[in-house]
C-alpha cells in the first residue's frame, strides 16, 4: 500500500509563526499566559499548550495579570487597548496577511470609500477587520447580498484572507456594475486555496483519502468535502487512533492531507499507523 502526502498540507506560515511566538512567550513573558480564543483550531495542540500553562479565554474580563497572545485572526483594537490598560503584556500573533487586510480596510474608510468586506459575518477575522474600519463597512458573503443602495458610490473592497477566489471575482463584478469608483485590494492569502488544490489533485489519483485535523477546523472540514466530492472514499480524523483496518482492505493507494492548523507530528503518527495496516 502506497501512502502519498499532498504537496501542500499542514501548518501555513501564519499558524507556524503564531505557535513559535506562543512558545517564546512561555519562555520569556509574564505568567500566566492566555490566548484570546483557542490559539489554533486543533484540540491536540491546544491541550499541549495547556500543559505548558497557556489557557484560552474568550475575553479579558477576568484576566488581571500575565500575558495575552492574540491569535492569527487578529482582534478589535479596543481589546489591545483594554489589555494595555490592565497592564497585561501583549504578544500580537495576528498573521501579517490579516494585518494587511485590517490596514487596507482602515485606509479605505479614511479615504472616504464605502467599505465592503467580503467574508463570513461571524468569522473572528472579519469581526477584527470590521473593528479596524471603526465598524463602518458592509460585510458581503455572496453576490446576492450586495445592497442596491451602493449604486453611485465610491466603493472600497477587502476580502477575508481564506475566501475562495471565485467568490471574490463574482462579488467584485457585481460591485463594479453599481460603483462610480471601485478600489479593490485582493487580500486573499493563497495558503488555503493551494492546500485545497493539491488535496483535490491527490484525491483524484488514490483509492482512499485521509484528512487529518481538528473537527472544529473549518479549513480541514472543507478539505474533506473537496476530497469527497472527487468520488474517492474520504475519512476526516483528528488522530491516528481513529483509523480503522477495514478502511484499507484491498486498497493500493492512500492519499493524506491536513488543514493549516494540523501539526507535522500528528501527520507522521498517522502515516506510521497506516503502514501498520499493510
Ligand atoms: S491561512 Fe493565510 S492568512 Fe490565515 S494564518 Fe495562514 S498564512 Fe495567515
Amino acid at each position: 500500500m502506497k501512502v502519498t502526502l499532498a504537496s501542500q498540507a499542514g501548518y501555513c506560515y501564519g499558524v507556524e509563526r503564531a505557535l513559535r511566538m506562543t512558545d517564546e512567550a512561555v519562555k520569556n513573558q509574564k505568567v500566566p499566559i492566555f490566548t484570546l480564543g483557542p490559539i489554533i483550531h486543533n484540540p491536540q495542540v491546544v491541550e499541549s499548550f495547556k500543559a505548558l500553562g497557556v489557557n484560552p479565554v474568550m475575553n479579558l474580563d477576568k484576566t488581571e495579570k500575565g500575558t495575552i497572545v492574540v491569535r492569527t485572526h487578529g482582534v478589535d483594537p479596543l481589546i489591545i487597548e483594554q489589555a494595555d490598560q490592565k497592564g497585561l503584556s501583549i504578544v500580537d500573533a495576528t498573521c501579517p496577511f490579516v494585518a494587511n487586510a485590517q490596514q487596507r480596510a482602515a485606509e479605505l474608510v479614511e479615504g472616504g470609500y464605502t467599505l465592503i468586506i467580503i467574508g463570513e459575518k461571524e468569522h473572528p477575522e472579519v469581526i477584527g477587520i470590521l473593528a479596524h474600519a471603526q465598524g463602518q463597512a458592509v460585510v458581503v458573503e455572496k453576490v446576492e447580498d450586495i445592497p442596491k443602495s451602493l449604486r453611485g458610490k465610491s466603493i472600497g473592497v477587502v476580502i477575508q484572507t481564506t475566501q475562495p477566489l471565485e467568490n471574490f471575482q463574482q462579488i467584485v463584478a457585481g460591485l463594479a456594475a453599481l460603483a462610480t469608483e471601485l478600489k479593490v485590494f485582493n487580500t486573499i492569502c493563497g495558503a488555503t486555496s493551494r492546500r485545497q488544490h493539491s488535496a483535490k489533485k491527490l484525491a483524484e489519483k488514490v483509492n482512499v483519502m485521509i484528512v487529518v485535523g481538528g473537527k472544529n477546523s473549518a479549513n480541514t472540514s472543507r478539505l474533506a468535502q473537496i476530497c469527497e466530492a472527487t468520488g474517492t472514499r474520504t475519512y476526516h480524523i483528528e488522530t491516528s487512533k481513529e483509523l480503522k483496518a477495514p478502511w484499507f482492505k484491498k486498497v493500493d493507494t492512500v492519499g493524506l492531507t491536513a488543514g493549516a492548523s494540523t501539526p507535522e507530528w500528528l501527520l507522521k503518527e498517522v502515516v506510521e499507523a497506516i503502514k501498520e495496516f499493510n
